[in-house]
């Protein structure tokens, strides 16, 4: 059984225009140590999807249907204070965007990531304490530094702190947003071994959720492409990346330089995504697409099993893959 099983989700936004939907029918699902990256521009809905598994959503958000299946027991009947005590920091934990932002500048470190661990568990302060100094020093700060101030921590230092305290209870799952966003790649890069490590040593699972599928395709045993609040394309991260089928990915690959092939020209994807506001029944890619024709403005494509594990959404992934010669 998968240790995550998303089924149908769809979470709205309510606003005085209409109804945005943002989770538009999402399903998917994690296994034990697996990492799924979730990839697309901003705005199409990953950050909210990623809140709507963990129920974090503001006042305006509401989920209309689906299910989030934790170890086969369904999140979304949960109340928010079951939610806060049998889910949130033990079962599943999440690193959000801008994380090392959050730390609270007026407290050390080492002391919110404790604290984090005694709001959640009946463990003593120096309990606490030595689970901090053990969690720091997994993510590869010096645990002295948590004495310190978060001013006086780089960027790297932060995001790790917070990765810190997403690990403190041990939670069977992480949701990474953006986990490297503002980071220069050197930082980027021990970010990513770091993530690599505890999810080999510990068999963490992870959600990582960014808008860099280069990164996402390095790290990732499965990838999700999102667009406009749906999955367009997903399945295993080599076929992702080697043997795309939907022409948002094609293109979303050619806005990424490959630094393995020879210098060629970046090609970006012209327009921007549509408005999620009662969105008409057909591809919501199709104003942007090079392939669009009439079927596309009037039907939606289902999300079809193209190969083996390997699932699109688009009328013509047929003729692409021909024309293109992907897939075997
Ligand atoms: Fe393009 Fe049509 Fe496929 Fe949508 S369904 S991605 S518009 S070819």
């Amino acid at each position: 059984m998968a240790l995550l099983k998303v089924e149908g989700l769809k979470m709205y936004y309510g606003t005085s225009e209409g109804e945005v939907r943002a989770v538009d029918g999402i399903d998917f699902e994690v296994g034990e140590g697996e990492i799924l990256g979730i990839v697309g521009e901003s705005g199409c809905g990953k950050s909210s999807l990623a809140s709507t598994l963990l129920k974090l959503l503001p006042s305006n958000g509401r989920i209309a249907d689906g299910k989030v299946l934790l170890d086969g027991e369904d999140l979304i009947p949960m109340s928010d204070s079951e939610i806060r005590r049998k889910v949130r920091w033990t079962k599943v934990s999440l690193v959000p965007q801008g994380a090392m932002n959050a730390l609270n500048p007026v407290f050390r470190v080492g002391d919110q990531i404790a604290e984090a661990i005694t709001v959640h568990t009946d463990v003593s302060n120096s309990d606490a304490k030595a689970r901090t100094a053990e969690l720091l020093k997994l993510v590869g700060v010096d645990p002295t530094r948590g004495r310190h101030f978060p001013h006086e921590f780089s960027g790297g230092m932060k995001q790790r702190a917070m990765i810190a305290m997403a690990l403190a209870l041990s939670p069977k799952l992480v949701i990474a947003d953006e986990p490297t966003t503002a980071l220069d790649v050197i930082v980027q890069a021990g970010i990513i071994r770091l993530l690599m490590s505890i999810r080999n040593e510990f068999k963490t699972s992870f959600i990582l959720i960014s808008h860099d599928l280069a990164l996402v395709a390095q790290m990732s045993d499965k990838t999700a492409i999102m667009y406009a609040g749906k999955f367009v394309e997903y399945g295993d991260s080599t076929a992702i990346y080697g043997t795309p089928l939907h022409p948002y990915t094609i293109g979303m690959i050619g806005a990424f330089a490959d630094i393995r092939k020879p210098k060629e020209k970046l090609v970006s994807i012209p327009g921007s995504p549509p408005k999620l506001i009662d969105p008409p029944p057909s591809c919501r890619f199709n104003p942007r697409c090079p392939y669009a024709a009439d079927i596309c403005r009037t039907k939606e494509p289902p999300l079809e099993e193209a190969m083996p594990g390997h699932y699109v959404a688009c009328h013509f992934w047929k003729e692409i893959k021909e024309r293109t010669g992907t897939g075997t």
